[in-house]
């Protein structure tokens, strides 16, 4: 895969409002944008620290893998997300090689960038996020 670095670290939340203060006051930095993702029914805000970001995941409905992920687990690290270039060719190199992937085809994730997911059951216990950022530059 090769990834230029860790893009972001996904965190499960209940209550976004409340852990956007909570991680204001803990990081020393303002979340720079709020945004729902309808198709994966969250609700994301997002820091930037260095190169790499936090991103607090709130579920907007029952059935958001937010949601079962709460029910199951409790609030807490829900994935890390690898960026990466050609995350189509990424993801057919790593059908080859084996590892479960949740997602056949990229699709749109928050903050501008195409992502992917990868099965657990295929890395280590982990729920890994792939994604390129095609708008930079
Ligand atoms: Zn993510």
């Amino acid at each position: 895969m090769k990834p230029s670095k860790i893009e972001h670290i996904g965190i499960a939340v209940k209550d976004l409002d409340k852990s956007i203060s909570l991680y204001e006051e803990m990081l020393g930095y303002k979340c720079y944008k709020i945004e729902e993702v309808k198709d994966q029914k969250v609700r994301t805000a997002f820091f930037k620290i260095g190169e790499t970001k936090i991103e607090l995941l709130e579920a907007t409905e029952a059935a958001s893998p937010i949601a079962r992920f709460i029910e199951k687990r409790g609030e807490g690290m829900h994935h890390l997300a690898f960026a990466v270039n050609d995350i189509e060719k990424r993801l057919h190199n790593m059908k080859e090689t084996g590892i479960d992937l949740i997602d056949r085809k990229a699709r749109k994730g928050a903050d501008g960038l195409d992502i992917a997911f990868l099965h657990p059951g295929s890395t280590s216990g982990v729920l890994i996020e792939i994604c390129e950022n095609k708008n930079k530059d």
